[in-house]
């Protein structure tokens, strides 16, 4: 992020917009955002963008075709109506559709001028916008046009909605004294904090190393607070002991109401969540595994990431071979957060695992696809593997990616005799990528990190990351004490199953039952 530019900006003259053209004098930055939900129920809300003054002559205003953190081409452009541009008189200029996400705007010269236009929602989802009567859901992909090749600059947003709702929960930083304008130094920072708007419950916060964390959602539901709350707590706890280090300086639970899938953010997560099930043992612990899932993520994609995944292109997307870190890991590390937490019980972790095993071991795909691959064609497979006429040819990352955290982390404890761990890893990685060089880490730096904290050459083991060799599970597993089962079960359509269970060796030798017991957090 680059805070520099916020001093350097200068009181410029910015115009606003509502309804109709009304200019009226307001300070910095250089581009300001308003954002219009005048009438909800009709699913769509307005954007004005106002720039006090532009070097050049012409610009170019672009949609992202994207978000990070979700890594499908969403065609945000879409859902774009009725764009615009006028001069200071409210006299229109020429912007010209030069493609599907691409307008030229000219003719603007040192000159100020506003651009405005709808977004059009039709989809609750957690990746796209969506505004109805009650609340208002803001993907920042989905609503702010960026100059081509101007990210860097810091923009300012004034949000202009029905004063019968209550609460804006957004990761942005808010402009003193009023609760409704916000600043981003830069578009990475923008487009990394989605806004909720609405009649919101906000939950009391709680502490972690001096650092506030809230929750805020819409729809929220009805279940118990304070043993949430505490839940949560132990989670962040849990998490980030594993790295030593809290980055932000707050952090914001976003609770978006019913629906699948959350996304992950520097500061913030948005996740679809009701409440539903938190009376149930087996439905909270799924719920706590996703919180902890997408709060890793601040972690694990957002700083320590694959080199790839940053600087984005909002535009082409960023391919990298490395999500199965990203998203495998992130599934892998929380089932041990809620685990260390103290929120679920040995059995409930094997039975995580077993989900994983049960879906990869009896899915085709396994013999076709490698990580790898399935991390660099999620473009185009989508998030969990081809479906349809290709299903059975690819794999999920979400699935194999745990199992090959697990069977690593055991190898580097057996190596090691449990001195280190694959929590090493993500140490290191953290401290040398993102703290000391400040940049994403390749192929080979994950790997040599990994030798690195095993002491020993591991390059055999990545024949289970770079191809199709199917995992040896009962070699590793034996490491920490564990066996692996495997019955075969006829399911429902008659199919022959694979169905796997996890067990404790009777027995195991001392290193075993000490690998087992510092791997659980016990
Ligand atoms: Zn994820």
């Amino acid at each position: 992020m680059n805070s520099i530019f916020r001093k350097l900006v200068l009181p410029l003259t910015v115009f606003l917009m509502q309804s109709q053209v009304i200019f009226s004098q307001k300070v910095n930055p250089l581009l300001h955002y308003t954002v219009s939900i005048l009438k909800p129920a009709t699913h769509s809300y307005d954007v004005a963008l106002h720039c006090s003054q532009w070097k050049a002559d012409t610009i170019r205003l672009k949609m992202p075709r994207w978000m990070p953190g979700y890594y499908q081409l969403m065609d945000y452009a879409k859902t774009v109506e009725n764009l615009e541009a006028f001069d200071a008189n409210g006299k229109n200029i020429s912007a010209q559709k030069l493609n599907d996400n691409t307008w030229l705007i000219s003719g603007i010269k040192g000159k100020p001028f506003f651009v405005k236009y709808s977004i059009n929602t039709s989809k609750q989802f957690v990746a796209n916008s969506y505004v109805d009567s009650a609340h208002a859901y803001l993907i920042p992909e989905n609503t702010f046009l960026y100059i081509e090749g101007q990210l860097q600059v810091p923009v300012s947003i004034t949000l202009s909605f029905n004063k019968e709702w209550n609460k804006v929960a957004t990761g942005l930083d808010p402009v003193v004294n009023k609760p409704d304008e916000f600043t981003a130094p830069d578009f990475d920072i923008l487009y990394d904090c989605p806004i909720l708007i609405g009649n919101l419950q906000e939950l009391p916060s709680f502490k972690v190393k001096g650092i506030e964390h809230r929750f805020i959602g819409y729809n929220i539901g009805d279940f118990d607070r304070e043993i949430f709350m505490n839940n949560l707590k132990k989670i962040v706890e849990s998490a980030s002991s594993i790295i030593g280090d809290i980055p932000y300086k707050q952090y914001t639970f976003i609770g978006i109401g019913p629906g699948r899938g959350g996304i992950e953010h520097l500061n913030n997560t948005t996740i679809s969540f009701n409440g539903s099930g938190l009376d149930k043992p087996g439905a909270t612990n799924r719920v706590l595994n996703f919180i902890a899932h997408e709060y890793f993520h601040h972690y694990n994609v957002k700083r320590i990431r694959p080199f790839e995944l940053g600087p984005f292109d909002y535009d082409k997307g960023n391919r990298t071979n490395l999500l199965w870190i990203s998203e495998g890991l992130s599934v892998y590390y929380e089932y041990l957060v809620v685990k260390r937490a103290g929120l679920a019980d040995a059995a409930t972790l094997f039975s995580n695992f077993e989900g994983n095993l049960n879906a990869h071991e009896n899915n085709p795909g396994k013999l076709f696809q490698s990580l790898q691959q399935a991390s660099y064609h999620t473009w185009s497979d989508g998030p969990f593997g081809t479906q349809g006429n290709e299903k059975g040819k690819a794999i999920s990352y979400y699935d194999k990616g745990p199992l090959v955290g697990l069977l690593l982390d055991f190898e580097i404890r057996n190596a090691t005799q449990n001195k280190n761990s694959l929590d090493d890893v993500m140490r290191l990685l953290y401290q040398t990528y993102y703290q000391q060089k400040q940049r994403g880490f390749t192929e080979a730096e994950f790997q040599m990190a990994c030798e690195q904290v095993a002491g020993i050459s591991i390059s055999s083991f990545f024949e289970y990351v770079y191809t199709a060799k199917e995992l040896d599970y009962a070699k590793y597993m034996a490491y920490a004490g564990l066996k692996i089962d495997r019955q075969t079960v006829e399911a429902k359509d008659k199919v022959p199953t694979q169905k796997f269970t996890i067990s404790r060796m009777e027995n195991p030798a001392p290193l075993q039952a000490e690998i087992l017991r510092s791997w659980l957090g016990e």
